[in-house]
């Protein structure tokens, strides 16, 4: 399926907001996650392929001219509207999506399947962790917009500086440590730390972690080790390897999965 971009918004340095619009969203199929996500296809620049385009299209492409698969959060679906707000990590001139966003202006169009999503804050247990970085913002937002009052999350969040946080909103009782990269500690230990420094609120939690893979590796390592979280039942997985471009980050990530496992044996 294919959307048209409608508006761009610049939220933050390193965010851009871009709601799209027409197309097939007529036909999108909203997942009850908060963490949905769409697989779309950045068509590089040069390429004589025109979206909408059709799998035999790609056939007579050379390699570099092929679309490249990256997936991003729904960060809101206006079932109304049949509107599609997609929140882009700006993070320089590297990358197809990170690009394609920030030169993106209404009229242009992104090809995309999905959605497809496994976490929505539970209702069985006493309140929520949520941990990530800025390509985890969405989420983390979407998350924390669908808790009702009375509801209890902490969130932790790391971002490049003060400028690059966002306005997090909520009826539950979030409470939102925002952390700063150019702080003197590592960003692979900056948010484990925080998360292991942190008091937490009484009872049962579920978790949900993700972001660059170092960073959410040690706060994996953390919650297993330290706060018997079970593996098994919380959300955590890497999005991005800072340094990987997503095609190299999904040739080694078996390995790393595989290495992450082992973490918790090896500590
Ligand atoms: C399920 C899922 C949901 C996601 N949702 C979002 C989302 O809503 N918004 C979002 O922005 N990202 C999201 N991501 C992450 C996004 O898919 C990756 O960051 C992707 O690599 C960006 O592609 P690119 O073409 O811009 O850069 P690439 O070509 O993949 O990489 C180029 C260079 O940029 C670096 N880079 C990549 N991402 C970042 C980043 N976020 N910050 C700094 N440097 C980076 C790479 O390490 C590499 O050095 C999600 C990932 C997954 C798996």
């Amino acid at each position: 399926m294919y959307a048209e971009v409608q508006t761009v918004e610049r939220l933050t340095p390193s965010m851009v907001r871009i709601v799209l619009h027409n197309g097939d969203l007529e036909n999108f199929d909203a997942s009850t996650a908060t963490d949905s996500y769409i697989n779309a296809r950045f068509v590089p620049q040069g390429s004589p392929l025109v979206v909408p385009f059709e799998a035999d299209d790609l056939e007579a492409l050379d390699p570099e001219h092929r679309p490249r698969p990256r997936r991003f959060t729904v960060r809101r679906w206006d079932n109304e509207r049949r509107e599609l707000t997609i929140d882009f990590v700006a993070h320089g001139d590297a990358g197809y999506a990170g690009t394609w966003a920030q030169r993106a202006t209404p009229g242009d169009r992104l090809q995309f399947s999905g959605p497809s999503g496994s976490y929505r804050p539970s209702n069985e247990t006493d309140w929520h962790l949520l941990v990530g970085d800025e390509s985890a913002l969405p989420a983390i937002a979407a998350s924390i917009e669908s808790l009702s009052a009375g509801a209890i999350a902490s969130v932790f969040v790391v971002v490049d500086g003060p400028e690059h946080e966002l306005p997090l909103r909520s009826n539950a009782e979030v409470s939102v440590t925002w952390l700063h990269r150019n702080s003197s500690v590592a960003p692979e230990t900056l948010l484990a730390e925080a998360v292991a420094n942190a008091e937490f609120p009484a009872g049962t939690f579920d978790v949900f972690v993700h972001g660059e893979a170092g960073e959410v590796r040690a706060v994996r390592k953390h919650l297993l080790a330290d706060r018997n979280v079970d593996a098994a039942a919380a959300s955590i997985s890497p999005y991005w390897r800072r340094t990987y471009t997503d095609e190299a980050w999904r040739e080694v990530k078996r390995d790393w999965m595989s290495e992450q496992a082992r973490d918790i044996a090896a500590a």
